[in-house]
């Protein structure tokens, strides 16, 4: 049965918003087919605003991933602003797709994709628009299979209540295996209705459906265990890895957005995975092996993706672009393909060393110079053992001198505050760094007129990490330490003048932290901050403190535990962490043993280029890294005259 347009009841609203364009539609990319053709049908949701949600990769990946099946139609949905969800609510407009405003209701799935957990709140002001129960067990056969992904997937506990689904790990292969599950049920005429179809998609072993799994507590607030409740359920969850990214060149028809977005460029993921072993970084643990997309093929997809979209800039994206074994060819390559045109190319620069600034200038060709950014994330040679980062101070002076020399007057340094076992000293010394780095540049530039900016994050610990048992540091230490560092800084007026300080205070890390390692039971805190009023959480003009705080004291109490339990508190190595019967690939011992090594400040090395240390990951996912050198260069090196500026 066909599905109508809310577009007509939505555009009397539009005037009446802020940035109405956001929710037309209409992009270059943007793909609507007919409702009838096609048999299984995806609401794919990014739950944050059009402005931040458009371009992400993911959901670009999978939108087209889907759409390519000829019965296939998928369509794109963002979080609503405040002043439009109020409207909406008069009006009775459901949640609806910007591609051809159909009510999120009437799809088979609405898959979310979570790149952090703040987004929350942003899926039960969805799901209520959309007119779908809030709770899984509400849902009838009517509704769509509420499904999660990204990367806070690897931990969907705290939201178990409201989603059907988890998938964890890349989902280029996913979706369609899913999309034939869902098709066969749906021919065979639906049999056993949603309760069977979501047992058909949790006996593929890679599905999660939190509904088949009890979690039984002992009497302290800790897990005791979770077990299926049903035979034929696994009882764990494997993630999904796509090994050969050559076979997956998507983004090929990057949407291009009408409204103005965070990004607006064509990113190609060169690799995938990180093997450094930064104790911090979730990213790098659950994406492991690193897998490598070929020079040839990057090439490509830049040629196609330019000409399809239209941009300017290609970003060169991964989770740390210079360690791919052949970016030297691959930035020369591409420098001298787009030399002389007005294409920008730029690749994110975290690695401490002179390479990427040979990478950078490379890539600069065309006179356009994007900012350097380095990430050393501790301030002192100690903090930096314990997270595993192997810089030294030697190291980073000598880079950033090598960026002024070579012509750079700004670069960003990225740390973070709150980490294990960190003093106020580890943190000061960030500001002493600072002072050295803009002493050194100014001899090695030849002038003052240079600058640095220090950029701190709170630290959030995250599961499936060596950092899965750290305490939390409290906001209000985090923010003293915050403040003393400011004073260091500038505490020499001629050298803090050249730096600039960005920080975010301690208050949003905290509750990221009780979304990231909470269980079932801070399901209720969610649903506590949504119902007064929470929203756009990852924004700090919307977030409110205050509202976490209160809500969690209103509701954890009953369950036997409070906020600190989730946060501050330490974890035991026997302790059932939410997330054990979620398999990222990472032995549990392994990763306890790196949590131990980072306390006695032992430095764990890269197996890309060492041997194998064991994390579990290869062996459990019959998986192995995939890295050149594959020989071949980024041909034809014709340059490309479309683009090139008239002289
Ligand atoms: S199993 Fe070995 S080779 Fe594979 S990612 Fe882990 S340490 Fe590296």
């Amino acid at each position: 049965m066909s599905v109508r347009s809310v577009f007509p009841q939505l555009e009397q609203l539009l005037p009446r918003v802020s940035k109405p364009i956001q929710y037309v539609g209409g992009e270059l990319g943007a793909v609507v087919k007919d409702w009838d053709a096609t048999t299984v049908r995806w609401a794919l949701m990014y739950p944050d605003a059009y402005e931040v949600g458009l371009p992400n990769q993911g959901v670009q990946i999978l939108y087209e991933v889907l759409n390519e099946q000829p019965d296939v139609l998928a369509e794109r949905t963002y979080a609503v602003w405040p002043d439009l969800e109020a409207l909406m609510k008069e009006h009775g407009v459901p949640q609806f797709t910007v591609d051809a405003h159909r009510p999120v209701k009437a799809f088979d799935v609405l898959g979310l994709s979570f790149a952090t957990e703040l987004g929350y709140t942003n899926m039960l002001s969805a799901l209520e628009l959309a007119g779908i129960p809030l709770d899984s067990a509400d849902r009838g056969d009517d509704d769509p299979i509420v499904l999660a992904g990204g990367h806070a997937s690897f931990n969907p506990e705290p939201i178990a209540d409201f989603i059907d689904a988890a998938v964890l790990g890349d989902g280029e292969e996913a979706v369609l295996e899913i999309t034939g599950i869902i098709r066969e049920w749906k021919a065979e005429g639906r049999p056993g209705g949603r309760d069977e179809l979501l047992l058909r998609l949790a006996r593929t072993e890679s599905i999660y459906v939190p509904r088949f799994y009890d979690v039984d507590y002992l009497p302290d607030g800790r897990i005791q265990r979770v077990v299926p409740n049903r035979p034929d359920v696994p009882f764990r969850v494997a993630k999904r890895t796509t090994m050969d990214l050559d076979a997956w060149p998507y983004p090929k028809k990057p949407l291009v957005p009408l409204a103005e977005t965070v990004h607006e460029r064509y990113a190609v993921e060169i690799f995938r995975g990180c093997t450094r072993g930064c104790r911090f970084c979730q990213a790098g643990m659950i994406t492991r092996p690193v897998r490598e997309r070929s020079i040839t093929t990057v090439g490509q997809m830049v040629k196609e993706g330019l000409e399809f979209s239209g941009f300017r800039e290609v970003g060169l994206l991964s989770l740390s672009s210079a360690d791919h074994s052949e970016i030297g060819d691959m930035c020369s390559g591409l420098a001298e393909q787009y030399e002389g045109t007005n294409v920008s190319l730029s690749l994110p620069s975290t690695r401490v060393d002179a390479f990427n600034i040979d990478l950078a200038q490379e890539l600069s060709r065309n006179g356009r110079r994007t900012g350097l950014t380095f990430a050393p994330e501790g301030g002192s040679e100690r903090i930096r053992k314990v997270i595993n980062k192997m810089v030294t101070e030697e190291d980073l002076i000598r880079t950033v001198v090598t960026a002024y020399s070579s012509g750079w007057r700004q670069v960003k340094l990225y740390f973070m505050c709150g980490l294990p076992t960190e003093t106020d000293d580890d943190v000061l010394q960030i500001g002493r760094m600072a002072h050295e780095v803009i002493k050194a540049g100014r001899i090695a530039a030849g002038t003052k007129d240079i600058r640095c900016t220090v950029s701190i994050g709170g630290f959030v610990p995250k599961p499936h990490t060596p950092f899965q048992w750290a305490p939390m540091e409290r906001p209000e230490v985090i923010d003293a330490r915050l403040k003393m560092l400011k004073e260091e800084i500038n505490s020499d007026r001629s050298l803090g003048r050249a730096i600039g300080y960005r920080y975010h205070d301690g208050e949003p890390s905290l509750i990221e932290g009780l979304l990231s390692r909470g269980d079932r039971r801070v399901g209720a805190v969610i649903r506590r901050v949504w119902e007064k009023g929470g929203r756009f959480d990852g924004w700090s003009e919307h977030f409110s403190y205050a509202r976490w705080i209160e809500s969690a004291a209103e509701v954890l109490p009953g369950f036997g535990v409070d906020l600190d339990w989730f946060t501050t508190r330490e974890r035991e190595q026997a302790e059932v962490l939410p997330w054990d019967h979620l398999d990222s690939g990472l032995d549990k011992d392994w990763l306890w043993q790196d949590w131990q090594d980072s306390m006695s400040e032992y430095e764990q090395d890269d197996c890309r280029w060492t041997p194998c240390f064991d994390c579990g990951v290869c062996p459990s996912m019959d998986t192995e890294i995939q890295i050149g050198p594959t020989g071949k260069k980024l041909l034809p090196l014709t340059p490309v005259n479309s683009l090139r500026v008239p002289v």
